[in-house]
């Protein structure tokens, strides 16, 4: 009987070793788009990873992927055994039991998950209401946000602020989340004479440009001070045309001129802007592949080579991927010269 169960034991242990072996370990990487991806990191560096996505083997297979973009990290198979084990669970208790072996593996949203899927199917399950930390209060079970919405607080990006403190606490945090982002200051000037209408219809042309370069650069570049000067040729950016779109002589809106100064058309596209912005405010490397791949109409986005490129110019410079829709306000000073008699 004794060697029967221990000849037993032994083929559960070689059944369990052969199953093991064929689980590849991997990882799992949640973005913060929400996408969730499964491979193997080959190589982890400050600002990407080296990534080989499941089912790939070949090294020309590797994705790099921009650190910026990652929200969560799960290293082995953590996350690929507990979306099998959900699969599998049927009764309360079973959502339970995982929703406390994804806790001890720290997959904390997908802990809460599960006790929630217990709840829905018992909805006294005691356990995992406690676990999601609800309380009873005159036979009804109150989650922790009912509790603290029932003491007069509202949530504000997963923090809890007195109703009154609102606008406040939103204020301060759209202060904070400029602060967060890098501004850039030009002096513009235009070689020729124009007048107030024309100066004004630009002006709106900036604040487009302004719009452009907050959403091309996920809210990290935003235009601040703008100098604009009619009859000169001083400044960073020069309008050596205001009425054709293309540079004389030239089929581009925009040039970066070697001595550093950038000759455009009063007529050029937002995106050309906001990359001659790029080129020289932020040492942002000649890529024509991101901003220029879509018409100006629409909000063309730097690619994410181009973001870390600008989250390495400046230390300020955080990466938020809810950034607030519109930009701070840019502020435009108009100089009207006239020309001498
Ligand atoms: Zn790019």
């Amino acid at each position: 009987m004794f060697i029967l169960r221990k000849t037993k034991l032994g083929l559960g242990v070689i059944i369990a070793g052969v199953i093991f072996s064929s689980v590849i370990s991997a990882d799992t990487i949640e973005m913060f788009s929400g996408s969730i991806l499964h491979g193997k990191i080959t190589n982890e560096q400050k600002q990407f990873i080296k990534f080989l996505p499941e089912g790939k083997d070949k090294p020309i297979d590797t994705e790099t992927i921009y650190t910026f973009r990652i929200k969560r990290t799960i290293k082995g198979n953590a996350y690929k055994e507990y979306l099998e084990a959900k699969d599998k669970c049927k009764t309360a208790d079973d959502f339970y039991k995982l929703g406390d072996k994804c806790k001890s593996q720290k997959l904390a949203d997908e802990a809460n998950l599960m006790w929630g899927e217990a709840v829905k199917l018992d909805p006294e399950h005691e356990k995992s209401r406690k676990a999601l930390g609800h309380k009873k209060e005159s036979d009804k079970w109150l989650t922790p946000d009912e509790t603290k919405e029932s003491e007069g607080y509202v949530k504000f990006k997963d923090q809890w602020v007195k109703k009154d403190q609102l606008e406040k606490v939103k204020a301060d945090d759209l202060k904070k989340q400029y602060a967060s982002a890098h501004p850039i200051n030009l002096k513009i000037g235009i070689i020729v004479d124009v007048d107030e209408a024309w100066l004004e219809g630009y002006k709106e042309r900036i604040k487009g440009f302004a719009k452009f370069l907050w959403t091309a650069s996920d809210g990290m570049l935003y235009l601040n001070n703008i100098d604009v000067s009619d009859m000169t040729g001083g400044g960073d950016f020069v309008v050596v045309t205001i009425d054709q779109k293309y540079l004389p002589g030239k089929d581009s809106e925009a040039y970066l001129s070697c001595s550093g100064q950038v000759e455009m058309s009063g007529l050029c596209s937002a995106a050309v802007f906001v990359r001659q912005c790029g080129f020289l405010k932020i040492n942002h490397q000649r890529h024509d592949g991101c901003l220029l791949a879509k018409d100006a109409g629409s909000y063309a986005k730097f690619c994410d080579a181009c973001l870390s490129k600008v989250m390495a110019f400046s230390a300020n410079v955080k990466y938020r991927p809810d950034f607030p829709a519109e930009p701070p306000e840019v502020n435009i000073k108009c100089t009207n010269n006239s020309p001498k008699k």
